[in-house]
């Protein structure tokens, strides 16, 4: 192939994709057996050569690129319970690459109408399924943390005078994802607007503490505009009594903000469903396909229970004169709906894998998922030197050895980190170190589950 060359006719294509495909395939046919954990020690990363002025062979260039592929952690494999998973699922890949060839410009409607279209029947589809109103909207990000700074910013000119926003306050658990303060930072509010109310039972934030909070917020000349609820913590999947903080929020009138990144798509469940009661009363919902729908990293959503509230915090008043030519397509411009104004197009990779797999193998492989939290809480819970202290209410099991301090446990963890079998993350719970098996991949079934607690099994101390 003449790698000088820009364009590439249909059988320089074939041969690009000729050359990927195989590699791939090794790649999936080999997840199964993969190194959990390739990642090198950082003295070996290499060096990358700066681009050649005339280009460079294809297949010396592929080899560059598996050797960087194989230099993490497998993310995409079976055996990986670390942080929250979700597997990554190829045919998701393909629509991007449809999305990426084809290059449509979709900030605005006019530009490409049907994709835009085609866009938003999957957050209509979202939107429907956490029983929110026809007026609903939304937008696909690049991630969670992407779709809750444009939450924050949506809360903000809703409930907040613009002039006074210094006395914002906003309201969340301890418990609660980093990526809420961390947009609220960036949307401006000091660290003392955000309130950080304890839990209590079942690590879930207690109503009549969030109350407490907000009354001595009033009382003391500061304004309360929003509080977040968790639709499942990353730390361990708890949930907060949704229903009853959609009532403490209108009653107070506040934004309420449900933080569905991790759990949200567990709503397409029966026993999800149950699990996240209320979330249907959020002004807004953040999710992220890149976990719970089993998608590649890079693709998250905000749903709002009125799409109007979306177009009032991020559009100009004055339309750019470089926009003059469009015409109006009676579809609301992303651009107007988000902080992107050129985007890469999303719709696709969430769009064809729905389409194609069908509804029922997403709630059948979420609900696979609750069933193996519930069997590896059994499992462990068993063994008398693990300390299981709670049930699963998703596919999050945190447990801690009875007796170990934090190094003891510590120790633990990098023991079986160290076997290979598969990877794990830890967190803090109550102050102490504690293990943590998410299981979310759409790749983890039951006999990944129970290698990974035989694993633990075998290296617990004196065991
Ligand atoms: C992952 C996560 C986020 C942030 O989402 P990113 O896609 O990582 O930016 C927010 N909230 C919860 C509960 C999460 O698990």
């Amino acid at each position: 192939m003449d790698g000088a060359r820009h364009e590439l006719d249909r059988p320089d294509l074939a041969e690009l994709l000729n050359a990927v495909m195989p590699r791939l395939e090794t790649f999936l046919a080999g997840l199964e057996h993969a190194p959990v954990d390739g990642t090198r020690p950082s003295s070996t990363v290499p060096e990358f050569a700066p681009p050649d002025e005339s280009g460079s062979e294809l297949e010396t260039l592929l080899d560059t690129v598996d050797s960087a592929l194989a230099d993490a952690a497998e993310t995409a494999g079976p055996g990986y319970f670390g942080y929250i998973p979700g597997g990554g699922l190829p045919s998701s890949a393909v629509g991007e690459l449809m999305a990426r060839v084809t290059n449509r410009f979709t900030g605005i409607a006019d530009l490409a109408p049907s994709l835009v279209a085609l866009e938003h029947s999957v957050l209509r589809w979202f939107a429907t399924q956490f029983g929110f109103p026809k007026a609903a909207g939304g937008i696909l990000t690049t991630g969670g943390s992407q779709a809750m700074l444009s939450m924050i910013v949506t809360a903000r000119e809703e409930h907040l005078d613009k002039h006074r926003l210094v006395n914002g306050r906003i309201y969340l658990s301890d418990q609660a994802h980093r990526s809420v303060q961390k947009a609220a930072h960036i949307a401006g509010f000091p660290r003392h607007a955000i309130r950080l109310v304890p839990t209590g039972d079942g690590r879930r934030i207690d109503p009549d503490e969030a109350k407490r909070f907000i009354d001595a917020d009033r009382a003391a000349g500061y304004e309360p505009f929003l509080l977040v609820g968790s639709a499942g913590t990353t730390n361990s999947g708890s949930v907060d009594p949704l229903d009853e903080l959609a009532t403490l929020a209108a009653e107070e009138r506040l934004w309420f903000h449900a933080d569905g990144c991790y759990g949200g798509f567990f709503h397409l469940t029966s026993r999800g469903r149950a699990a996240l009661t209320g979330i249907e009363r959020a002004d807004s919902i953040t999710l992220d396909p890149h976990k719970s729908l089993f998608l590649p990293y890079g693709t998250g959503a905000l749903l709002v229970r009125d799409a109007g509230t979306l177009v009032t915090a991020h559009s100009d008043e004055d339309p750019a004169d470089y926009l003059q030519d469009l015409a109006a397509t009676g579809l609301v411009d992303y651009a107007d709906q988000s902080s992107e104004l050129t985007r890469e197009y999303r719709g696709l990779r969430v769009w064809l894998p729905l389409q194609l797999h069908g509804v029922a193998a997403f709630r059948d492989a979420l609900d696979e998922k609750l069933d193996l939290a519930r069997h590896a809480h059994d499992m462990l819970a068993k063994h008398p030197a693990l300390d299981v202290p709670e049930s699963p209410e998703l596919s999050t099991v945190v447990f801690r050895l009875r007796d170990g301090d934090d190094d003891a446990n510590h120790a633990l963890f990098r023991r079986v980190n160290q076997t290979g079998r598969f990877f794990w993350s830890s967190t803090r719970l109550d102050g102490r170190f504690t293990l943590r098996l998410c299981i979310l991949s759409f790749r983890t079934h039951r006999e990944h589950v129970d290698a990974a607690i035989a694993e633990i099994v075998r290296n617990l101390p004196d065991t």
